[in-house]
């Protein structure tokens, strides 16, 4: 019996043999024909065809011949590596669009969470349920300190003892152990605000010690900006760790121009040793709550029911209005209350996209600055809104773009297509720089370009197997034409996707084919460097 089925497994073999030899598995899964090679390290394009088998890339040469499952006339484009963002806020909507079509349509393939100070505390159950949902581009994440903090002290203003800080170095460790690639701070917003710097020192030593990064939304972006690079700066002298500016901007008409010393401190940090760097998004307005945009942080001290009993109380009502009054003038405000823009209100959805300026109005009050900042208290009673703050400097964003040791980083999230009216930069950051900053511009070249969106990231922290076009790295890849690449989405109609990119691929799946999102979600896990 078992010499018989021996002879049928020898027959079939021979029989499957037998059948059209040029039928054989084919060598490469993917090849991509006739592109330019924009490799993400900065060098120079070049011409050649890449290969992909399983989720690797398996060869780039000049000609690749081999039979091939699927092949992808890339004549005329170029093909990079699939950019990787540092900085989201992608768990606002990743598990109801997990196809995270507004990421990855410009080309990007991975999505790191938890920037601002803020993230799930522990993380984990957050990756699981990324995990589960089945997404597709890679995520990873940072541990917030601002939530660290928020768990084992309250939102409050006052110095942590001993033993706290103990357990906020528990929970940065407990992090790590789970994969984060390491902490960041929103020293900006409450209860970050708080922290002394030394207590951030504290923290960032466990997260360097186990090989991850400081990334921070400093303390103050406006009049303050030059004192809070120094912190960054001596953040990750101190703590023994790589440290990162992220968002770099500098707000409020009063302080543009101050990018020039805040480039010049952080090339003297690095001169003398200090790895700092700096990450950025190509607009020149801002996004997040009105609340913290806009009220002063002592106002917003002790949570909601404090902030609410504040906003009742006239005296203290009217200092608010005076610190958001000159905030609104200096500030985030950018001088006009018809520079603020509502991006959502949950109580009320017809408020997205209109400016303050007409919501003070349409609430029977002359537009004056004073009037505004009366509304901006109205809404936080009511219940806050997402805001954009127009309060940037071109020159500024320019100068901070050239810089070697600037990475492109959104702050975006995963929009639902069509609602509310959030910051274009969800659909647009990557795709605007390569079609307004490359092309039209031309402050950096194409190559400097890819190179702040792929490798340089991927080395900020540690992946070591994305990043660049080379053989063996991970296929995730985006072919896109440089002559029409672009964003599309506006501060008035931000719900557009990016034109100009053809191709995305992730771990060797195609995800994003000619105008189309593929079935395939294969985004992985990323866990940082305690946890490989
Ligand atoms: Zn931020």
């Amino acid at each position: 019996m078992r010499a018989f089925f021996a002879l049928l497994a020898a027959a079939v073999a021979v029989a499957v043999f037998a059948v059209a030899p040029e039928a054989q598995t084919p060598a490469f899964d993917l090849v991509i024909r006739n592109g330019r090679i924009v490799d993400g390290t900065g060098s120079p394009w070049y011409r050649a065809d890449v290969a992909v088998r399983g989720d690797t890339i398996a060869r780039i040469a000049p000609r690749i011949d081999a039979p091939a499952a699927r092949t992808i006339d890339a004549a005329g484009k170029v093909v990079s590596p699939g950019f990787i963002d540092l900085h989201t806020h992608a768990r606002r909507g990743i598990i109801q669009v997990p196809t995270v079509d507004n990421y990855v349509r410009q080309g990007v393939t991975t999505i790191m969470e938890g920037p601002d100070g803020s993230s799930p505390v522990p993380i984990k159950p957050l990756l699981d349920r990324v995990a589960a949902t089945r997404v597709t581009p890679n995520f990873g994440m940072f541990v917030g300190q601002g939530s660290i903090r928020d768990q084992v002290i309250g939102p409050v203003n006052r110095k942590a003892t001993p033993d706290e800080i103990d357990k906020m170095r528990g929970l940065v460790r407990q992090a790590m152990e789970q994969g984060a690639f390491g902490l960041s701070s929103g020293l900006f917003y409450v209860p970050g605000t708080f922290t002394p710097t030394a207590e951030v020192v504290e923290l960032a030593k466990i997260a360097g010690q186990m090989g991850g990064i400081y990334i921070s939304h400093m303390r103050d972006e406006a009049g303050g900006v030059l004192d809070s690079v120094r912190e960054t700066i001596e953040i990750g002298e101190k703590g023994g760790l790589p440290t990162q500016i992220t968002h770099h901007k500098i707000i409020g008409k009063k302080n543009w121009g101050r990018s020039v010393d805040t480039l010049k401190l952080v090339d003297e940090a690095r001169a003398r040793g200090v790895d700092a760097t700096i990450d950025q998004y190509p607009y020149t307005a801002s996004s997040t709550s009105i609340q913290a945009a806009l009220m002063p942080a002592w106002a917003l001290e002790g949570g909601r029911d404090e902030v609410l009993k504040r906003l009742r109380t006239a005296s203290m009502r009217s200092e608010v209005q005076k610190e958001t009054t000159r905030i609104i003038l200096e500030e985030r405000g950018g001088g006009d209350p018809n520079n603020v823009q509502l991006a959502r209100c949950d109580w009320d959805p017809s408020l997205a996209g209109k400016r303050l300026g007409d919501v003070t109005k349409g609430r029977g009050l002359e537009p004056t600055v004073e009037n505004a900042a009366e509304t901006a208290l109205w809404i936080v009673e009511k219940g806050g809104c997402a805001g954009i703050f127009h309060a940037i400097d071109e020159d500024d964003l320019q100068r901070i773009l050239r810089h070697p040791a600037t990475m492109i980083g959104s702050d975006g999230e995963v929009p639902i297509f069509g609602e509310a009216s959030p910051h274009p930069r969800s659909y647009g950051t990557f795709v605007r720089v390569l079609g307004r900053y490359v092309r039209e511009l031309k402050v950096i070249p194409l190559e400097d370009a890819v190179r702040k969106m792929a490798a340089f990231p991927a080395q900020r922290i540690g992946l070591a197997d994305r990043g660049v076009l080379r053989e063996g790295m991970k296929a995730d890849i985006a072919i896109f034409d440089p002559n029409t690449v672009r964003d599309l989405a506006t501060f008035e109609r931000p719900h557009q996707y990016a034109e100009g990119v053809t191709q995305v691929i992730v771990n060797g799946q195609v995800a994003f084919d000619d105008g189309r999102m593929t079935a395939a979600r294969p985004g992985r896990i990323l866990l940082g460097p305690a946890s490989r």
